[in-house]
């Protein structure tokens, strides 16, 4: 063994700087960011341009109520991939405002609501016919996923910002389990 070689070979700490991506430390990695996204209150995109969601997601610590000009602050860090949480959309074009909730991500709620303006098939769809720039906020992500508590949550934000009809988007819908 020549003496170069040798004296390469026992040089740890080049050879661990050269090692590619294994997944332990793809699992620091994910654990680091995690806890830091723990601390970051409020919505945040989490993808590029590529990813429809976090391209109509604003990047926000609070929300304001177009009516009220009331500010309320966010205490939960939600991305495109939370889960079981009450979301704002903005029409951009009317200020019109309109809350909801979801039981599963936000992405996948967001995919639906494309559809629901593609098809304009319900109040919101139907919004967007006219209007066609809308922006998204998670507001609060629910500790109980249930869809009772979804939606009391989804009740006291839409009180919170007034976003009934026709001032807002929201229409009263009549429960059917009375
Ligand atoms: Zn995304
Ligand atoms: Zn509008």
């Amino acid at each position: 063994m020549s003496k170069t070689f040798k004296d390469n070979f026992h040089r740890p700490p080049a050879v661990v700087f050269r090692q590619p991506l294994n997944l332990k430390s793809l699992l620091v990695r994910a654990k680091l960011s995690q806890s830091f996204s723990v601390e970051s209150k409020g919505c945040f995109k989490t993808h590029s341009k590529r990813c429809v969601t976090c391209s109509a997601l604003k990047e926000t610590a609070f929300v304001q109520s177009h009516y009220t000009g009331q500010k309320f602050k966010l205490f939960h860090n939600i991305t495109c991939n939370s889960v079981g949480l009450v979301y704002l959309i903005n029409c951009l074009d009317c200020k019109k405002q309109y809350v909801g909730e979801t039981g599963g991500e936000l992405r996948i709620r967001h995919r639906g609501h494309r559809q629901e303006i593609r098809k304009a098939n319900t109040t919101l769809g139907k919004h967007f016919q006219s209007c066609k720039n809308f922006e998204l906020i998670g507001i609060e992500k629910l500790v109980n996923n249930s869809k009772r508590v979804r939606e009391e949550v989804e009740l006291k934000w839409i009180y919170r910002l007034n976003t009934f009809a026709p001032v807002g988007m929201n229409v009263k819908e009549v429960s059917h389990d009375i």
